[in-house]
């Protein structure tokens, strides 16, 4: 689960974390309310679950109110990276002497949490890491023992900070170790970590991801669960208890089986489709959980061509059949789609398909091809 900014700095700032004072606003008379309340320079920032704001012209600086509501009035509304901007936060506006990053995440490889630190924070930190990796240090921390003060020291050294705010980031690193292991964080990003003119280092941005197979432990969490601006038909499958993940192409995949859905996605990435999602419907493909698989892949109007990949073990090909028989003869489908088939049943049931509109393949890389091909007809059609 993502969290905005805004909710990333509630948190960060219960843990201690200093972050700017600010406020929300949904209209631009309340954040120019906000910015009157917090007084002097503000920034108005987009609360958007995508990274890249800065460079959009989503975060700007405001000298009154009057500007701050100007401000709102030209985010809010706006789309971005196919999120409706709704809210922005209002912000104290910091002067800054340098933009630092300071970052945590699970490492796949250590199976460990890993630090990052670099002295090159900021709206360019992408390009960094793509061009001068060595300008981002990183430390990997034993579980175990949490960070010990000596490698924070040295990380900090390392990434090149300024040593005369080294103190601060290292109370700072510490108390975003305990953030990241206590909330089950995948992620919790600082960027930019700021040095105000002051001598001050605050966290002027959040990015936080929590784990959401450990939410049922984070009860405070949950709030932010209902905020979370999920996909919309990622958030609609989810009430209905189906497992899928949107991608971005335009061949809807049906499977049973996470693995078998996996090897489905693989087969049409490799015969030059792109799946536009992943759907796994598990055991049983009755008619009514082929049906409810159904109406969420057409949820999305990239979708030219499905593909329906069952392997019947316990699930006879017979019943599965019937299931999306019963399942596409009850709707108004115009994409076509491709059933293959294969263990318990399965000749019966492709068999059962043969002259309705669904096309029954038995041969899965063929079945791929198929869809594919049809994907690309409906395409060259619109
Ligand atoms: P992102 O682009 O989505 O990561 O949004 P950020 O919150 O990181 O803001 C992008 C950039 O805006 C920062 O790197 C700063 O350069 C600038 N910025 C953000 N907050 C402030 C602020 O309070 N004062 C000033 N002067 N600049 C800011
Ligand atoms: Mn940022």
């Amino acid at each position: 689960m993502k969290l905005y900014e805004f909710q990333a700095k509630q948190i960060f700032s219960r843990f201690g974390i200093p972050v700017p004072p600010g406020k929300m606003a949904e209209s631009p008379e309340a954040a120019a309310e906000a910015a009157l309340e917090l007084g002097g320079r503000v920034v108005v920032k987009a609360q958007v679950h995508a990274g890249g704001r800065g460079k959009a012209g989503l975060i700007k600086l405001a000298d009154n109110p009057e500007q701050a509501a100007e401000h709102a009035r030209a985010i809010l509304g706006r789309a971005f990276k196919g999120f409706l901007i709704q809210r922005v936060l209002v912000e104290q506006a910091q002067q800054f002497t340098r933009e630092y990053y300071l970052a945590l995440l699970v490492d796949r490889a250590s199976k460990r949490p890993l630090m990052m630190a670099s002295a090159k924070g900021g709206v360019d930190i992408e390009e960094v890491a793509a061009t001068e990796p060595e300008a981002i240090a990183r430390l990997t921390i034993d579980p175990a023992f949490g960070p010990f003060g000596f490698e924070l020291r040295d990380l900090i050294a390392r990434a090149g900070f300024d040593p005369t705010v080294a103190r601060q980031i290292v109370a700072i690193g510490e108390k975003l170790y305990r953030v990241f292991v206590e909330t089950d964080a995948a992620l919790a990003e600082i960027n930019p970590l700021m040095v105000t003119q002051q001598g001050q280092v605050v966290a002027a941005d959040a990015k936080f991801d929590v784990d959401d197979n450990a939410l049922f432990r984070h009860q405070d969490l949950l709030v932010y669960k209902e905020e979370a601006e999920e996909d919309p038909i990622e958030a609609e499958a989810h009430r209905r208890g189906v497992t899928y993940v949107h991608l971005n192409g335009d061949i809807g995949i049906i499977g049973n089986g996470a693995g078998l859905v996996m090897g489905t996605l693989d087969m049409v990435t490799r015969n030059g489709g792109r799946p536009a999602n992943f759907l796994d419907v598990g055991g049983g493909a009755k008619a009514d959980l082929v049906r409810q698989a159904l109406e969420i892949v057409l949820l999305d109007k990239n979708v030219k061509a499905i593909l329906i990949n069952i392997f019947g073990g316990i699930t006879r090909g017979d019943e599965v059949a019937r299931g999306v028989l019963d399942a596409t003869s009850s709707m108004d489908i115009s994409v076509p789609i491709v059933v293959r088939m294969a263990g318990t049943r399965a000749d019966e049931g492709l068999k059962m398909l043969e002259g309705t509109s669904l096309i029954p393949v038995g041969d899965p890389e063929q079945a791929a091809r198929r869809a594919i091909e049809l994907a690309r007809q409906r395409e060259a059609a619109a």
